[in-house]
């Protein structure tokens, strides 16, 4: 569903701004205009006194599918060291990018003073980083990092998007998919775009039927695969009409590729127009939990924020 203003009838009264819970309308001289928060609630819809605004139905096949290209992963990174999965996924990542052909696979790093990690980023698989580096982003909030990262997918147009199933990527991936009226799948333990191994891996695997299905199909959707019922099923999701397809994927599932320190790629530093405004919590200190100082492996030591305010 999307929600638009029809600018001939807004009189500029603004009590669509007072209704909207989630600071989502601006007023652009006298004409109400809806943000990217918008989460298409339709509470402003009730409130215009003029019947100026109005929800409608996305139009099914209206996005182009032709328009998206290259995969997308998200590569977190936490006090300036990178997670493990976010290198899993670049391995993933340009596992994919190879078998759709005539892609790139790219790392997203969202931080602030976060050049040092770009030459791993590479040397781990990388052909582009997007890198999104502003002080506000310095530590980890879900406004501030949901809005850079939905401007620069509308921006760039992945086909696919990948993040860590860790507690941010959890918070952050179905906030964007929700914006970007996509779907996404959580906690993915298998991806496959070629229909030939993903038959292959149904045949070893599964008791399913694959007798009707071409191994040599050009279809290059995005199969996620990931346990269903508590685990007695595996569940595997398509996202047919919309772009990107976007999947959480478990750490320590993928492989890494080997690290090769002499690859090298393209940087690309992406313009975002972040304000203080759009942070609606203030991070005024974080600390490792003791639990995680004494046992946790050194790729996980990287601690919570915590200190919320
Ligand atoms: S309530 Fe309606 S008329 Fe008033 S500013 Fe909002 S859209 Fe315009
Ligand atoms: S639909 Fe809901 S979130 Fe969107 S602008 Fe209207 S009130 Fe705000």
């Amino acid at each position: 569903m999307a929600i638009q203003v029809i600018n001939d009838k807004c009189r500029g009264c603004k009590l669509c701004v007072r209704a909207c819970p989630f600071d989502a309308i601006d007023m652009v001289g006298k004409l109400a205009f809806i943000n990217e928060k918008c989460t298409a609630c339709a509470q402003c819809v009730a409130a215009c006194p003029f019947n100026a605004i109005e929800q409608t139905a996305s139009e099914e096949g209206s996005v182009d599918l032709s328009a998206y290209k290259d995969v997308w992963v998200y590569t977190e990174q936490r006090a300036g060291k990178l997670m493990n999965v976010a290198l899993e996924l670049l391995g993933e990542g340009s596992k994919l990018a190879k078998e759709i052909g005539d892609r790139k696979v790219c790392a997203v790093l969202v931080g602030y003073e976060t050049d040092h990690l770009i030459p791993e980023l590479y040397a781990y698989g990388a052909d582009v980083v997007y890198q999104i580096d502003y002080p506000l982003l310095k530590n980890f909030t879900t406004d501030g990092y949901t809005k850079v990262m939905t401007d620069a997918i509308k921006e760039y147009r992945p086909e696919i998007v990948l993040f860590g199933a860790t507690h941010i990527g959890r918070d952050l991936a179905p906030r964007i998919a929700a914006r970007l009226d996509t779907g996404l799948t959580a906690d993915c333990t298998r991806l496959d775009v070629n229909t030939g191994n993903y038959i292959n891996y149904l045949k070893k695997y599964t008791t399913l039927d694959t007798a009707g299905m071409d191994p040599n199909s050009e279809d290059k959707t995005l199969k996620q695969t990931r346990p269903a019922f508590g685990g007695n099923i595996m569940a595997t999701i398509i996202c047919p009409k919309t772009r990107p397809q976007m999947a959480t994927v478990r750490p320590g599932v993928m492989s890494k590729l080997e690290k090769d320190e002499t690859r090298k790629g393209k940087l690309v530093e992406v313009v975002h127009n972040l304000k203080r405004s759009d942070i609606r919590t203030e991070v005024v200190n974080w600390c490792l939990s003791p639990m995680r100082k004494s046992s946790a492996p050194a790729a996980a030591d990287l601690g919570t924020p915590q200190g919320l305010n």
